[in-house]
């Protein structure tokens, strides 16, 4: 599903992407760790071109991510992000935040975006809320509303970046368990989560990076009991 080749990135002087070579195959839950730095945001924002990159080829679903233009924008509807900050539109209601873009992207009438918006707002466990303003919304459940509002999109793929780091903690599970729940239907996900049980837990792979590369690749049960490398050895050491 996706598929990311031979990729470099510098910002300036620094080399912040180097030769990344990732495969997601359909379905399957991915969790970057890493060290602050490392270039796990970075690598969230290439695959769906937040970012340039200066070489190397990114593909969702067998197809090429172009640089620039329509395609992109169409192609870009299938990759969803969730990240750290809930970055809901302030001043447009729950139901509005995630009609949006169904309505405008995929051309959907305003009462068939909200039928299937009141679809997504169950599922995460908001519906209740749907004619609220996000300030209303605790931080957890501005979360799930805009989980709902990736999903709207009918993303091939969903990004998510640190998305319980900005929660208070008595609200992480239930952000944690919506993403258990897409996992389980069957999402193709990319996680960056410091959130270790749940890496443990959903994780197909994890897939650490240092220093802008891939250091391994392994199972969750591998990787947590047997790091084969120096350095992931001390990124666990310094987190459990
Ligand atoms: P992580 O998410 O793993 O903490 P990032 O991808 O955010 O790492 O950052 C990787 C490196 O790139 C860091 O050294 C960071 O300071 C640098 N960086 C990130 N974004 C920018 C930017 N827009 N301009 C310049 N440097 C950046
Ligand atoms: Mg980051």
């Amino acid at each position: 599903m996706v598929q990311v080749r031979g990729v470099n990135k510098h910002y300036g002087a620094l080399h912040v992407l180097k030769n990344i070579n990732l495969e997601v195959g359909k379905g399957e839950v991915i969790i970057l760790l890493g060290p602050s730095g490392s270039g796990k945001s970075t690598l969230c924002r290439t695959i769906n071109r937040l970012e340039t990159i200066d070489n190397g080829e990114i593909l969702i679903d067998g197809k090429v991510l172009p640089a620039e233009g329509k395609e992109l924008a169409k192609l870009r509807a299938d990759v969803g992000m969730v990240f750290q900050s809930f970055n809901l539109f302030a001043h447009k209601t729950i139901l509005d935040n995630v009609t949006l873009g169904p309505r405008k992207v995929r051309g959907l009438s305003k009462s068939e975006a909200e039928a299937e918006a009141m679809q997504l707002l169950k599922k995460v466990g908001v519906d209740s809320q749907a004619n609220k303003m996000p300030a209303q919304l605790s931080g957890g459940q501005q979360q799930r509303v805009a989980i709902a509002r990736a999903l709207a999109m009918k993303p091939k793929v969903m990004l998510f970046d640190e998305p319980t780091s900005a929660l208070d903690p008595e609200m992480v599970n239930e952000v944690l368990e919506t993403m258990v729940s897409l996992a389980r239907e069957g999402m193709t996900m990319i996680v960056v989560t410091h959130e270790m049980g749940f890496a443990r837990r959903a994780a197909d792979r994890i897939v650490f990076l240092a220093d802008g590369e891939i250091i391994e690749q392994s199972s969750p049960d591998e990787f947590f009991s047997n790091p084969k490398s120096e350095r992931a050895r001390d990124f666990l050491g310094k987190i459990l």
